[in-house]
């Protein structure tokens, strides 16, 4: 585990150790709490930058929304207390954890008036599925749990509750050596992985699938744009495991797992078993934008020193 010096608990900083909750508390009983993942990263200037700070900060508070969980704040005092966060930890670079639960009150299902309790945590985080995984690709497999139907958990919400199902679907897939589940929807349609979405590339067309079963991944919405920009054609459209098998390459994209190419699903080769041109080419552009290279994307960073 890491341990950082401060933790952001409902609008105060406080000592890593004592940011805890009581054991009674809602949202560990019934998976009633919305979260962000969010990276900042080292810019070639010195300084830092937050990734699409205020697009995940309104995330949160929409995830809040659906599930009716009302937070307590606007998504610019969620975005102040992540700098603050970062700030008071001296972290140059890593991951951001916002959390809004159902704290302690009412024990039944209906939350009532129960507290809605926020914290920003932040850690230092390198590579999600391995420092090799972003240059070699990855090994996946089609996951037998399907990802939630529409109309059950909401998927556009990052809910703790919606992650029992990715839990599932990743232990299966680590246990059975791979490293990570791609999830079919209800309808047996490539979904998403367990925190990632999901691309591919065939005859020179990236898709992706559209935001039915999945979550609007903020990573997903700027490779589209970073790739249309260059040129290329993506669609977002509903496509098969089989259609994934012959794809020429693959890809995740998510906060953690970055741009995590896949070479591998259900024991068939993608491609040429790495990371294929395409891929290469939106990675680079990707980690350019993060990085604060690519002045075009500069609106996209949040920068900040300390
Ligand atoms: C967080 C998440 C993603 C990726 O979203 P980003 O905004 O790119 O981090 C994809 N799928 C699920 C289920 C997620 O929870």
């Amino acid at each position: 585990m890491q341990t950082t010096e401060f933790i952001w608990f409902d609008g105060k900083l406080v000592p890593w150790k004592e940011a805890q909750v009581h054991v009674l508390t809602h949202a560990l009983h019934y998976g009633s709490a919305v979260f962000e993942g969010i990276r900042a990263y080292k810019c070639a200037d010195g300084t830092s930058a937050v990734f699409r700070l205020q697009e995940h900060a309104q995330r949160l508070i929409n995830s809040g929304k659906i599930l009716r969980l009302e937070i307590p704040y606007t998504a610019e005092q969620i975005a102040d207390g992540i700098i603050e966060t970062l700030k008071a930890n001296k972290l140059a670079e890593g991951y951001i954890r916002p959390l809004s639960f159902v704290g302690l009150g009412e024990m039944g299902v209906y939350p009532g008036n129960n507290p809605v309790n926020t914290i920003i945590a932040v850690w230092s985080w390198g590579a999600y599925l391995g420092p090799e995984a972003l240059e070699q690709g990855i090994r996946a497999k089609t996951s037998s749990f399907a990802r939630m139907h529409v109309n059950t958990h909401m998927s556009k919400a990052k809910s703790a509750g919606n992650y029992v199902n990715s839990i599932l679907a990743k232990i299966e897939a680590k246990e059975e050596g791979y490293d990570e589940a791609v999830m079919l929807d209800t309808s047996g349609f490539v979904s998403e992985a367990s925190g990632e979405n999901i691309f591919m590339v065939r005859n020179g067309i990236i898709k992706t699938t559209p935001l039915t079963s999945v979550l609007g991944g903020i990573t997903r919405e700027s490779v589209i744009q970073v790739a249309r920009d260059l040129g290329f054609t993506v669609e977002e459209q509903l496509f098969t495991r089989d259609e994934l098998y012959i794809a020429d390459e693959a890809f995740f994209t998510g906060t953690a797992a970055e741009l995590t190419p896949i070479r591998e699903v259900d024991r068939r080769q993608i491609g040429a078993g790495h990371a294929g041109p395409v891929t290469k080419q939106l990675q680079q552009a990707f980690f350019e934008v993060v990085k604060g290279k690519n002045p075009k994307y500069a609106s996209w960073l949040s920068h900040y020193t300390f």
